[in-house]
């Protein structure tokens, strides 16, 4: 397939190395980052898109999105599929559709899961909103970038699925951390607390998985000085938009609110910048109640 890439960051260019690794004509574009190998550089995004079945487009928010979005339609060949790979706000997402739609091409938000490992392994999960003609288009491509793509409704839908299963993650990380904390607190050995709830009805993918207690469970950040993986700013912004789309729809979520808000300080008053997520535990174990 004939496929644009704008956007080779640290995800973007291991997915658009993959894509020309499995035998695509892939054309890309960044303002700063470099094209990985087997990718062909494009001056301009207009340049990138021409001629492109699939356009993937992986950036950092809503706004450079719909700018992207603009410059893209206005280039694509007729009844091309944009694919918007990045995490962005909902709003951004259905806006973008429409806006393609109205130019007659197809489009398609796909946030993934699975960080800059997965995107390097080829074993990411999309989680995609669109139609089923543009889901079908893309399918092929989805399944060298991932290993599951899930179509989880009309546009916008991916991204709903996105933010509130990281919703889900950020609220479950700060309760296993403030109750790793409690149970240094109480005298209790990690050890135990990880043999206990990792089989009990406390578990969760944290706790089993991503274990933010140092030598404890599978291998995780925390053995690794909690360097990311899963960066405390990137929480925060999924945090984020997870509130602004439930102040958009009205749902009430106290959790995540609690959640976006401590990760904010933890980002931008403590020393939580450039650290994985799970550092919530070494912030929760020097604090006291007060
Ligand atoms: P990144 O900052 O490494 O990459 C973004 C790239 O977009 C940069 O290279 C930048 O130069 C380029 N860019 C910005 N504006 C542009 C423009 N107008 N035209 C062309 N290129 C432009 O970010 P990343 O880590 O690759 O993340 C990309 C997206 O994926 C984000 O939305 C992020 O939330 C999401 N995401 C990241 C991870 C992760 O672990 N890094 C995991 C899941 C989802």
């Amino acid at each position: 397939m004939k496929i644009g890439f704008i956007g080779l960051g640290n995800m973007g260019a291991p997915m658009a190395a993959n894509l020309a690794k499995a035998g695509h004509a892939v054309t890309g574009f960044d303002l700063a980052a470099p094209c990985p190998e087997g990718v062909a550089p494009a001056k301009s995004i207009a340049e990138a898109v021409q001629g492109a079945e699939v356009v993937i487009t992986m950036l950092p928010n809503g706004a450079i999105l719909r700018a992207v979005a603009d410059e893209a339609l206005a280039a694509m060949a007729p009844g091309a599929v944009l694919c918007d790979c990045s995490t962005v706000d909902v709003e951004s997402a259905r806006a973008v559709a429409a806006e393609a739609a109205t130019a007659g091409m197809g489009a398609l938000d796909a946030p993934v899961s699975g960080g800059v490992g997965g995107a390097s392994a080829g074993t990411l999960t999309f989680m995609v909103g669109g139609s089923d003609a543009a889901f079908a288009t893309v399918k092929p491509l989805f399944d060298v970038m991932g290993q599951k793509a899930v179509h989880c409704g009309a546009s916008g839908a991916g991204q709903a699925a996105k933010i509130c299963n990281n919703m889900i993650l950020g609220v479950t990380m700060i309760a296993t951390c403030e109750a790793f904390a409690l149970a240094d607190k109480l005298g209790l050995d990690r050890g135990k607390m990880f043999d206990v709830v990792s089989t009990s009805s406390g578990y969760s993918w944290v706790m089993n998985a991503y274990c933010p207690a140092t030598g404890i469970g599978p291998k995780s950040p925390a053995d690794n000085g909690y360097k990311p993986g899963f960066a405390a700013e990137l929480m925060l912004k999924d945090l984020r938009l997870s509130q602004q789309a439930a102040t958009g729809a009205d749902a009430d979520t106290p959790m995540g609110e609690l959640a976006a808000a401590l990760y904010a300080r933890f980002v931008e008053e403590e020393d939580g910048k450039g650290m994985d997520f799970s550092a919530m535990l070494p912030r929760f174990e020097k604090r006291s109640r007060g």
